[in-house]
């Protein structure tokens, strides 16, 4: 570069977003009104509080993607059967846009009908992923300005083999092996489902812990919950500290007798069998809710399982 271009600052309170291995940091009053697909292929939508403000659609392609006919595909299906709305579309070259880091074939776009929206496509080598990036806004909002904060703070695949999941104040690192069969966004519960061949991991949270709590013990509340999934486990609760919490470690051996017996046989083979569950439940008091993490994994998984619920941050920090 022969010009030294000024690096863009991301502000200081935006938060991060996690997604299928997608990282990026947003104002904090953006909520996900859109989450669908897998790590191979899918799609996500944040909005602000008065309209949609980021998009963001993956696909993995191996071998050769043509980058530019991703956009121009994109761009027509903009204009396409929507009578009366007029977009213009700019060249991508001259939107202004810039990748703050090197990525193969990158395509910048740009159009402006009602709202404005800048954006970008570009394929990732390590994820073999083709990624979609726009970000929408009132005309003259300063749209492009926003979109170059958006692409400094993003990251389109995991460093290491751990994955960040992060929205509505949650987080959590979980390893890269695992893949997300299933998700529960309520009001009053946030849940996510995991599989990694046979295990299986679960981490939920539920608010108002005051109301779910009133009558009951947090043991007993469990138990409530998972009389279902508990069934096939001797299940023991003990008193633990988890991130600062007064808490429970949840731990339990199949009760099946020829599935205990089948993963003794398979580990003289040298070979993994879930067939106990390790977890952690606590009452996180400044955010008001219960989380609760658990997995059905070997014995030999423990520690993993320890590092996801370690990563959880479940309220902010004095002062952070
Ligand atoms: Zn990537
Ligand atoms: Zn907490």
């Amino acid at each position: 570069m022969s010009r030294q271009a000024r690096p863009v600052q991301v502000p200081r309170d935006w938060v991060p977003f996690g997604w299928q291995g997608i990282k990026v940091l947003v104002p904090p009053e953006w909520t996900p009104a859109a989450l669908t697909g897998t790590y191979e292929e899918g799609y996500f939508r944040l909005d602000g509080p008065d309209q949609p403000r980021l998009e963001v659609k993956w696909a993995q392609n191996r071998g050769f993607v043509d980058v530019e006919r991703v956009v121009s595909r994109y761009l027509q299906s903009l204009t396409k059967g929507r009578d009366g709305r007029k977009i213009d579309v700019a060249e991508s070259t001259k939107s202004g846009l810039k990748m703050p880091r090197e990525r193969s074939s990158v395509r910048y776009f740009h159009w402006r009908g009602e709202q404005e929206a800048f954006g970008a496509a570009w394929y990732c080598r390590t994820c073999e992923r083709t990624m979609l990036f726009q970000t929408m806004g009132p005309v003259g909002a300063q749209v492009q300005e926003l979109a170059e904060k958006l692409l400094a703070g993003l990251d389109d695949h995991p460093d290491e083999d751990r994955c960040l999941w992060s929205l509505y104040e949650f987080s959590c690192e979980v390893p890269t092996s695992f893949r997300l069969v299933g998700q529960r966004l309520l009001t009053g519960l946030l849940e996510l489902d995991f599989e990694r061949g046979r295990d299986r991991l679960r981490i939920a949270r539920w608010g108002l812990a005051n109301v779910a709590l009133r009558d009951t013990s947090l043991e007993e509340w469990l138990r409530d919950k998972n009389r279902k999934q508990w069934r096939s486990f001797s299940v023991e609760l003990r008193p633990v500290q988890v991130n600062g919490h007064q808490g429970l470690a949840i731990a339990g051996p199949t009760n099946i007798p020829w599935l205990h017996l089948a993963a003794i046989g398979l580990r003289m083979l040298g070979r993994h069998y879930p067939d106990v569950l390790r977890g952690a439940a606590w009452v996180c008091e400044p955010g008001n809710k219960i989380y609760h993490v658990e997995a059905v994994v070997d014995p030999a998984d423990e520690e993993g399982i320890a590092a996801i619920i370690q990563s959880i941050s479940c309220h902010r920090k004095e002062g952070a």
